[in-house]
């Protein structure tokens, strides 16, 4: 009897009847075994936060793990109650009792190891295991979780650890789009993307997949199967490269739309200026995304920019503004009126001109570029928020990424 690891998202365990239309799928797979990873019903989790938030705007971090892991322990438990009630065997097991084990970092715990002896156990008993995404166990015993999006993470280390080659996502589309197909009604579902580019598509804003998801199938070369719980249709597979990839530029757009801006203006133009301010920023646990340097006043003065996520600009902001004095700087300026467009393609690689097509047709839209940043497979630019649907748009039809592969 071969292993099946799933995932289902928040919107496939969005009420009892889905739930229910999962115990009934499960049960007519009895020639498998599952182990079956769930997210909190439908925005259960966003509903935990504005909780919170009522509460305290800084809590422990400790608490607001405990607090909004809560959401996943509902669904595991309903899920596993389901298939009892229809005459199948089931048990639910939440993070620790899985064996899922993370770092003390709350809110973005890394997982560190996955011992999943009970989950065997369970398995041999012949029991569907439905395990809460999302959330882990430091080796101290408090509960952590893992960053919003989280369980699609949750799944693909459980696949690996029970050496299983794939791992199915059941997500509300029926695949990896070019682009999101909520925002551009042209995007066309994929039916493979590369590793590389999935990562690069996830980590730059494409919802569908948790980036660490992606790195830890590359890693333990697990095949992703993305997939609507709701339609029988093929999904996408996330894999190695192939070659239809290489004959097309542009695979996808990501779109970011919580970005922030900050400009530090008139800081020397001396070597380590830059090194300073970014030590304290990355000591304060503040990611830096995007970065440029123009020179003011005959190169004895220098302006940095820098994009951090909106949710850290205050703090960003405050840091920055300490650091004005040592830095002999002039002003801080903050804009948090920012989204991030990514281009990506292996394809691009070996075309040139990728980039001049993407400033050529952001600039024939009047979407004026404020910073740009590259890797070897993806274009990246900060444009004002608002002009944001227009950049993916353009971009999408000036690529073609509606025809087909
Ligand atoms: P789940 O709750 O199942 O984890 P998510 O909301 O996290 O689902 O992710 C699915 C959503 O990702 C889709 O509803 C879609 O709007 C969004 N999305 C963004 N980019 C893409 C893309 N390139 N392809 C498919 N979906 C995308
Ligand atoms: N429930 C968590 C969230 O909303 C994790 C997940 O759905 O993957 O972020
Ligand atoms: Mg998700």
């Amino acid at each position: 009897m071969s292993l099946k690891v799933y995932k289902f998202g928040g919107t496939s365990v969005g009420s009892v009847e889905k739930i229910q239309a999962i115990a009934d799928r499960l049960l007519s797979e009895s020639n498998h075994q599952h182990v079956v990873v769930v997210s909190a019903m439908g925005h259960t989790t966003d509903q935990l936060v504005t909780l919170c938030d009522q509460i305290s705007l800084s809590p422990e971090p400790r608490e607001y793990d405990a607090l909004i892991s809560t959401g996943e322990n509902v669904s595991a438990a309903l899920l596993s109650m389901a298939i009892i009630e229809k005459g199948g065997r089931a048990i639910s097991f939440n993070g620790a009792q899985a064996g899922i084990y993370t770092s003390q970092g709350h809110k973005r715990a890394k997982i560190l190891s996955v011992k999943p002896d009970r989950i065997k156990e369970e398995l041999e008993k012949n029991k569907v295991v439905v395990v809460t995404g999302f959330q882990g166990v430091t080796f101290g015993n408090d509960i952590t979780t893992i960053g919003r999006g989280g369980s699609d993470t949750s799944a693909v280390v459980l696949a690996a650890a029970l050496g299983v080659p794939s791992c199915d996502i059941y997500t509300d589309v029926d695949g990896v789009y070019t682009t999101d197909p909520r925002r551009v009604s042209t995007a066309r579902k994929l039916a493979n993307v590369s590793y590389d580019e999935m990562l690069e598509l996830a980590s730059m804003g494409a919802q569908v997949l948790h980036p660490r998801a992606v790195e830890c199938a590359k890693e333990n070369k697990i095949i992703l199967h993305v997939r609507s719980s709701f339609l029988p249709d093929e999904g996408t597979r996330v894999k190695e490269n192939h070659a239809m990839e290489l004959n097309r530029s542009v695979t996808g757009i990501a779109l970011k739309r919580d970005e922030a801006k900050l400009s530090i203006s008139g800081v020397s133009n001396a070597p380590g200026v830059a090194g300073k301010l970014f030590a304290v920023l990355a000591d304060e646990g503040i990611n830096v995304d995007m970065i440029i340097q123009s020179n003011e006043e005959q190169n004895e003065t220098n302006t940095i920019t820098f994009t951090v996520s909106e949710g850290d600009y205050l703090q960003a902001k405050r840091v920055t503004e300490g650091m004005m004095d040592a830095l002999g700087a002039r002003s801080v300026d903050g804009d948090t009126n920012i989204a991030k467009v990514s281009i990506v393609g292996v394809g691009m690689i070996s075309k040139p001109g990728v980039a001049a097509t993407m400033f050529k047709t952001l600039g024939d839209h009047q979407v004026n570029i404020q910073l740009i940043t590259t890797s070897e497979i993806k274009i990246s630019c900060a444009v004002q928020s608002d002009q944001a649907d227009l950049a993916v748009q353009s971009l999408h039809d000036a690529f073609e990424l509606h025809s087909s592969e």
